[in-house]
């Protein structure tokens, strides 16, 4: 098959790590016969360099004309005192809300040769396999009324607000059953329906459509349980759904679960193009050495694959391909342990590809 997917490299380590990204695609073009198409756009720092603006107009209509976008991170200390709309970030967010992708994943997924990184103990962590899907264009993010209002007592006040509509909650929740139904079958909602009115028709509604996913099982979890739950005992979580707020606090919490930022990905999804990227910034303090970690840019692609492209065996080929270089004992530096081999970041994208050509 044929894919025409849109790249970014961005800024710092951004293109080294993209770089092994786009090797390993390859990789996996050559095993199953595809053709990868790379259209390169600008956003973040470069773009500014090369146009003026950290998102110029041709970018987002160029991603939209493509299957995938496979975007490394973008910023650095060059651009921090322009003025925040000018800044890197802002091409980011720009991007992210021209996609309308109203679904955020990130895997938690223990690489077992890696365990002694995490801060729990070796027990709980092994095995882990869990991914969030939080809700991303809703929520207490965006409610209104929103602002600091001056009351008649002239006393400030600051007012979020919480606010669900019922067609919000069910499309991020349709998503989260369907992923739930490619793997072990298996959802936990997370809410605070015991307080929240807003939480209590995200309840009804999870309910209302889990009748037609009757092989997926689902539980219902309170927010401030499901972040007690999440380092007792991990290996209970297959599927996590949950509103803006709850998912991005307990996706902070899972990813560190599993060790080093320079390891995880995620996606963004539910718009007209998904949107996959590493969890980790630019990294200007390492860039140019050769010494970034890829591997979080490689999951990326991987999930390009499986979210965005719908190549699930592709996918799996990518990751057991990084797992089988972990296994062999080769590492970067950000992840080095005694007795291990120490790599660069090509040399780490190398064996990756080789591992997939041989797989
Ligand atoms: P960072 O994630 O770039 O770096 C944090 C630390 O982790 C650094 O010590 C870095 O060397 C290390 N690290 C990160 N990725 C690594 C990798 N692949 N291999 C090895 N080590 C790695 O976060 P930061 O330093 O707070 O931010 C740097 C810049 O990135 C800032 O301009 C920030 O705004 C931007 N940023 C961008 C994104 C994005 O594009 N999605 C996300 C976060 C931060």
């Amino acid at each position: 098959m044929e894919f025409n997917i849109s790249i970014m490299k961005g800024d710092g380590i951004g293109p080294e790590i993209m770089k092994e990204g786009i090797k390993v695609l390859d990789a996996i073009g050559e095993k199953f016969n595809h053709k990868f198409n790379y259209i390169e756009v600008y956003a973040g720092g470069c773009a500014i360099d090369k146009f003026g603006t950290p998102l110029p107009e041709e970018t987002i209509k160029r991603i939209l004309e493509t299957d995938a976008l496979l975007f490394s991170s973008v910023g650095g200390p060059k651009w921090e005192n322009l003025p925040h709309d000018k800044k890197p970030e802002a091409g980011l967010l720009g991007i992210r809300k021209a996609l309308n992708a109203f679904a955020n994943l990130r895997p938690a997924k223990a690489f077992n040769e890696l365990i002694d990184a995490s801060t729990l103990k070796r027990e709980v962590v092994k095995d882990i396999d869990i991914i969030i899907v939080r809700e991303l264009i809703g929520g207490i993010y965006f409610g209104k009324p929103k602002g600091i209002f001056n009351l008649p007592n002239g006393e400030k006040i600051g007012i979020n607000t919480l606010s669900y509509r019922k067609s919000e909650i069910e499309r991020i929740v349709r998503l989260a059953f369907d992923i739930a139904r490619k793997r072990r079958k298996k959802l936990t909602s997370i809410d605070k329906a015991n307080i929240l009115e807003s939480s209590q028709l995200w309840r009804d509604t999870v309910n209302e459509v889990s009748k037609e996913y009757t092989d997926v099982e689902v539980n219902h979890m309170y927010v401030d349980n499901a972040a007690m739950q999440l380092v007792r005992y991990p290996k209970q979580f297959d599927v996590i759904v949950a509103g803006n707020i709850f998912g991005d606090i307990l996706s902070d919490e899972a990813s560190m679960l599993t060790g080093s930022i320079g390891m995880l990905p995620s996606a963004s999804i539910g718009g007209p193009v998904g949107m996959f990227e590493p969890v980790h910034g630019s990294a200007p303090d390492i860039a140019g050495r050769g010494i970034a970690n890829p591997i979080a840019q490689i999951e990326a692609a991987a999930m390009m694959l499986r979210y965005g492209l719908n190549r699930e065996l592709e996918a799996q080929t990518v990751e057991r391909a990084v797992e089988f270089v972990l296994e062999k004992g080769y590492r970067t530096p950000d992840i080095m342990s005694a007795g291990k081999k120490q790599i660069n970041t090509q040399k780490m994208g190398d064996l990756i590809a080789e591992a997939i050509i041989r797989a």
